[in-house]
C-alpha cells in the first residue's frame, strides 16, 4: 500500500493536490465516495476535509491561536509568594485561558494547577529572571 500526497503549487489560499493511493487505502476512498454519493474524487477530497475540521476544529483553534498572535504561557504579577500564569492552551469555549497559581516555595515553583513542581507552569516561571531570584533568596533563608 503506498500513499502520497505532494503539493504542486502552493500560493496563498491556493493549494493543488496530486494524491496517488493504492490497495486498501484506494478501498476506502472508494467506499467513502459512494457513502457520500458523490461523483469527483475531489469533492471526497473536500468532503473529508471539512469532516475532519468539524471533528478536530476546536484543537485546531487551540493550537493555531498562540501562534499567530499570542504566546501559549504568559505571566504577570510577580510576588514573593508567587506568580500568576495565564495559559492558552488551557481554553474552552467560555475562556480564552486558565489563570494558573505557581507559588514560590523555598523548594522550589510549585504549580497549584497541576500540584506538581514537574509540569509545564513551574518550568515556565523558572524561565523569569525576577522569579529565579525571589527562590535564591527563599533558598538562603
Ligand atoms: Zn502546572
Amino acid at each position: 500500500m503506498e500513499s502520497g500526497a505532494s503539493s504542486g503549487s502552493e500560493a496563498r489560499g491556493f493549494l493543488k493536490v496530486y494524491l496517488r493511493i493504492e490497495g486498501e487505502t484506494a478501498e476506502r476512498f472508494l467506499r467513502i465516495k459512494d457513502y457520500l454519493g458523490l461523483k469527483k474524487d475531489t469533492e471526497v477530497l473536500r468532503a473529508l476535509i471539512n469532516f475532519y475540521w468539524r471533528e478536530k476544529k476546536e484543537e485546531f483553534e487551540f493550537s493555531r491561536k498562540p501562534s499567530e498572535a499570542q504566546p501559549l504561557l504568559e505571566h504577570f504579577n510577580v510576588c514573593e509568594d508567587g506568580v500568576l500564569v495565564l495559559d492558552r492552551s488551557l481554553a474552552n469555549s467560555v475562556s480564552k485561558g486558565r489563570i494558573v497559581d505557581v507559588r514560590l516555595r523555598p523548594e522550589g515553583a510549585w504549580c497549584e494547577y497541576r500540584g506538581s513542581r514537574d509540569c509545564r507552569h513551574a518550568g515556565f516561571v523558572l524561565g523569569i529572571p525576577e522569579v529565579r531570584e525571589i527562590l535564591r533568596r527563599k533558598e538562603r533563608k
